[in-house]
């Protein structure tokens, strides 16, 4: 899919955070990015991960790296806009058109406290309105407005399972 999409997830922490950082990859994978950067290594989390790769197709990729600086730097020298998900950040309204003519983006979602210097160095920071929320929604909202809901419609290649769209019930 095409801005081709790296989120980078701030400052993980096992255990404590596990529920949310796996909901952050479903997201991120669901909604059409096409990996995910953690800082903590968290092999539960990458098994969960694989496993729905296998059931539900595609490659979504987990990449463990301790330094967000590293990641960061990385992202910028390939050539990805970085964006900052925070709710002090300039309107998605305001920003998203500007947004979509990217070719790359790297999102950088928080979980603790994240540190000035993500502010400082992204490239844009961009609220979700302007209330506290949720990484995991704020990032869904960020990717649905990028991709302009066309990620709905993503096929997923080897997929072993595929949910088929019935009024009622589950298929
Ligand atoms: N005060 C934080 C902030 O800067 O948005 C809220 C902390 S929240 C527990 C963790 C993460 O959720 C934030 O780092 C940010 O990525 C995301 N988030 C929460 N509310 C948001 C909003 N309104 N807009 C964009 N991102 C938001």
């Amino acid at each position: 899919m095409r801005p081709e999409v790296v989120v980078l997830r701030y400052g993980h922490r096992l255990v404590r955070d596990a529920r949310v950082t796996t909901h952050c990859c479903l997201v991120a994978r669901a909604f059409g990015a096409k990996e995910i950067i953690i800082n903590s290594e968290d092999k539960g989390l990458l098994q969960r991960i694989e496993t729905v790769n296998k059931k539900w197709g595609g490659k979504f990729k987990i990449i463990f790296e301790p330094d967000w600086r590293k990641s960061f730097k990385k992202l910028k020298n390939n050539g990805f806009t970085i964006v900052h998900l925070t709710m002090y950040g300039e309107p998605i309204n305001k920003l998203e058109e500007k947004i979509r003519k990217e070719k790359k983006i790297g999102i950088i979602i928080g979980s603790q406290k994240v540190e000035p210097a993500v502010y400082e160095e992204s490239d844009y920071n961009i609220s979700i309105g302007s209330q506290p929320h949720s990484e995991i929604a704020a990032l869904a909202v960020f990717l649905d407005r990028l991709f302009n809901g066309k990620e709905l419609e993503k096929k997923f290649p080897n997929a072993k399972l595929d949910a088929t769209k019935v009024r009622k019930g589950k298929k």
